[in-house]
């Protein structure tokens, strides 16, 4: 499953990521979604909450935030966010667009808990 193959990839990034910070837990991770990614935020969570028993942060959450699709387009060089997959730039129509963000699945950030006190 997709869903459950991002997650294994997602738990092992958290991973190194906590034992570069001498992390004593991690309490959220937080990645975005764009509406291209073929990723569904609920079977995300989903395969998450199988997946994190397994692991070392068992008590870890995950916070999906699902993004828009934004395009640059190649005719007026402006910006815009697509909505309703209506695949045509906002400002003059035109269809040649480029994809600048809204096509994958990614890690924003990692909340830790470290320990600071000396031992
Ligand atoms: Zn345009």
């Amino acid at each position: 499953m997709h869903e459950e193959s991002l997650i294994r990839t997602l738990l092992s990034q958290v991973e190194d990521i906590a034992a570069l910070n001498n992390a004593v837990a991690v309490e959220l991770i937080e990645v975005e979604v764009g509406p291209l990614s073929g990723v569904e935020p609920l079977l995300l969570q989903d395969a998450f909450e199988r997946l994190k028993e397994g692991s070392a942060w068992p008590n870890a959450q995950l916070s999906v935030q699902q993004i828009g699709l934004d395009v640059l387009c190649k005719y007026c060089q402006r910006e815009s966010q697509l909505r309703d997959f209506r695949f045509v730039c906002s400002h003059c129509d035109s269809a040649e667009l480029q994809i600048l963000r809204g096509d994958n699945c990614r890690l924003l950030n990692v909340k830790l808990q470290v320990n600071n006190s000396c031992v």
